[in-house]
């Protein structure tokens, strides 16, 4: 079939992107779903830090590629052997596969399946394969989902069945900002009821770890981050103080606030002063945690003495260490309980069309989450 996608061909264009436009509107050809594929509806996408990574080189991939990893829609067509799914069903996407069978998936360490990483990594499906192509020159997936189109050829293992009540553009969000930043806190970090924590860069992912800080029962919840209006929000969502990390002064400000430093930190900033920060602030026996994607050339200094004489732990954390299948629809009944309101994430909805003024607003860092929403 053919369908409209926004494709990446050239990464490192130069800002502002609503001038570059780095990703072009296309329509693509979408092949037929092989075995343990379905072809999905795209109805809502999210628009990421992570797909901003792959736009400006960050986080390089194989081009060209329709990017988006963030989704949610309607299955409609079924491939070979897919027994989990019907057309008809709703979906979320997950960004990375869970195979099932490796050694980490059937350990319950999906978030480390070698088969999804490996296809991620190429850039197709898990069985795979590339379905997407245009005058016969194949398409690359990102991260197994490609929401950035009115369709997307899936493997089920990327897919998350959800009830049919929940609106889709609140359903794509629990496919990466909420499963990576509530997980790095409660998967992750292991926070327990009544310990603090730091959350150092408050963008959507940032701002899901301090809904899902909250509804895990923490007692004092810092959020940081350079931006006031990032802090503002932080503020509405349930943090109880706010900081800037940049300030002079900042770090003895968050000892006096903790008494002395916080049971967890987790960062999703992505610069090394911003680990440095969340690590320092961590208490003695606390743990750090980082799902943030800096530059693959970043470098940190550490003391492995404080590491050991304060026995501090540091982790690093992905897909927010979830098992998609178990948490999303998990995290899905606390949103509708009304414990992770993350609707409140959502500031901009916006058509295909204006994908690159999207990204635009999402790297000059006025915007939270910007849902892209299909007809
Ligand atoms: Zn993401
Ligand atoms: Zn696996």
């Amino acid at each position: 079939m053919i369908t409209k996608a926004a494709v990446l061909h050239e990464m490192h264009l130069q800002r502002p992107y609503n001038k570059s436009n780095p990703l072009k509107i296309e329509e693509v050809e979408l092949d037929s779903p092989g075995f343990n594929e379905v072809v999905v509806k795209v109805k809502a996408a999210g628009i990421c830090h992570s797909d901003l990574s792959v736009i400006n080189g960050n986080r390089p991939r194989p081009l060209p590629m329709v990017l988006g990893h963030e989704a949610a829609g309607i299955v409609i067509e079924l491939g070979k052997g897919v027994k989990e799914l019907k057309v008809g069903d709703h979906v979320v996407f997950a960004f990375l596969p869970s195979c099932g069978d490796c050694d980490y998936c059937q350990t319950g360490r999906a978030a480390l399946c070698k088969p999804g990483a490996e296809a991620n990594r190429k850039g197709t499906l898990l069985g795979g394969y590339q379905r997407i192509s245009k005058d016969a020159k194949p398409y690359y997936h990102h991260l197994g989902v490609s929401g950035f189109a009115e369709h997307s050829v899936a493997s089920v293992d990327s897919l998350v069945k959800i009830e049919n009540d929940i609106p889709f553009e609140i359903a794509a969000l629990f496919g990466c900002a909420v499963m990576t930043g509530v997980g790095a806190v409660v998967n992750t970090g292991q926070l327990k009821f009544g310990d603090s924590i730091l959350v150092v860069g408050l963008g959507g992912v940032g701002l899901s770890a301090i809904i899902g800080a909250k509804a895990a029962g923490a007692t004092k919840i810092i959020g940081a981050d350079l931006n006031p209006e990032k802090r503002k929000a932080a503020k509405l969502l349930g943090a109880h103080h706010v900081i800037d990390s940049s300030k002079k002064g900042s770090h003895e400000e968050l000892m006096n606030i903790t008494k002395g430093g916080v049971d967890v930190s987790v960062e999703f900033a992505g610069a090394i002063s911003a680990l440095d920060f969340a690590f320092k602030a961590t208490k003695r026996g606390g743990t750090t945690v980082t799902a943030a994607l800096p530059s693959p050339d970043a470098r940190m200094l550490l003391s492995p003495v404080e590491l050991v004489g304060q026995e501090k732990s540091l982790k690093g954390s992905y897909l927010g260490s979830c098992i998609p299948s178990r948490d999303i629809p998990a995290y899905i009944e606390l949103y509708k309980s009304g414990r992770l309101p993350v609707e409140k994430l959502i500031t901009h909805r916006l058509s295909l069309n204006e994908i690159n003024q999207g990204f635009e607003r999402l790297a000059s860092g006025d915007a939270i989450r910007q849902v892209i929403l299909f007809d």
